[in-house]
């Protein structure tokens, strides 16, 4: 396989390097190791990734403040692989620029499943060159300030416009209530969280098909939401 992707993966654990590694490697990924965050930073600024999966709870530094530094200069999709599963530690990764998170122990076929959605992700922002947005019967001209169902125009309030911008300029990614909100309103108190529901079930209601059964948008409960690119 040419054009392989090339997958950094940053983890202090020795048992689970070699099971991501030996896994990662066998289904046609090009992998590279690292067990710390300095290393991390040095393998980035010298050669060439596509994605990496970081842990969160590294021997020199938190993986948060390794998130921190790569988003200094690099957009990569980011993937943390934590075995932490307090909601604050995944909310502190996605607000400072992570892409998605998996909790210890995951499944090989989640693992896989989420770098399968950084590949979307990163593929997208490629073409993304054009201002429209592309994704399944969903179409948005952020020129036009417009968007469309299986081609017909969709009658959004202006807050639903930019919810939808937000999510679909973010496609891959889960965005946090609060950098949503954030985004929106300029601010983030508890009564936006709220609203941002609101707005958050009018909008599907004009998107999705079934809004029990979320085509487009997820939900992460007590996190976010995330666009999904839908597959073509
Ligand atoms: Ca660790």
């Amino acid at each position: 396989m040419n054009n392989k992707t090339n997958i950094l993966v940053v983890e202090d654990d020795r048992q689970i390097r070699k099971l991501m590694s030996t896994t990662l490697s066998a289904n046609g990924y090009s992998i590279e190791c690292t067990n710390d965050g300095g290393q991390a930073i040095m393998a980035l600024s010298t050669k060439s990734f596509d994605i990496v999966l970081l842990d969160l709870g590294l021997p020199d530094m938190d993986g948060v403040t390794v998130i921190k530094k790569i988003r200094e200069w690099s957009n990569i999709p980011i993937i943390v692989v934590s075995a932490r599963d307090e909601d604050s530690d995944k909310i502190s990764a996605l607000d400072n620029g992570a892409d998605d998170y998996l909790t210890k122990p995951f499944s090989i076929e989640e693992l896989m499943a989420r770098i399968r959605v950084a590949q979307r992700r990163l593929s997208n922002i490629s073409e993304a060159g054009d201002s429209v947005f592309k994704n399944g019967d969903l179409v948005v001209d952020y020129p036009a300030g417009t968007a469309y169902l299986k081609g017909e125009e969709l009658s959004l309030t202006p807050i639903e416009y930019k919810l939808l911008t937000l999510l679909s300029r973010n496609a891959g990614k889960v965005l946090t209530y609060t950098y949503i909100t954030d985004k929106i309103w300029g601010n983030s108190i508890d009564s936006d969280v709220a609203s941002l529901r609101v707005f958050m079930a009018s909008l599907r209601k004009k998107i999705e098909k079934d809004t029990a059964h979320p085509e487009y948008i997820q939900t992460h409960i007590g996190t976010g939401y995330r666009m999904i690119l839908v597959k073509k």
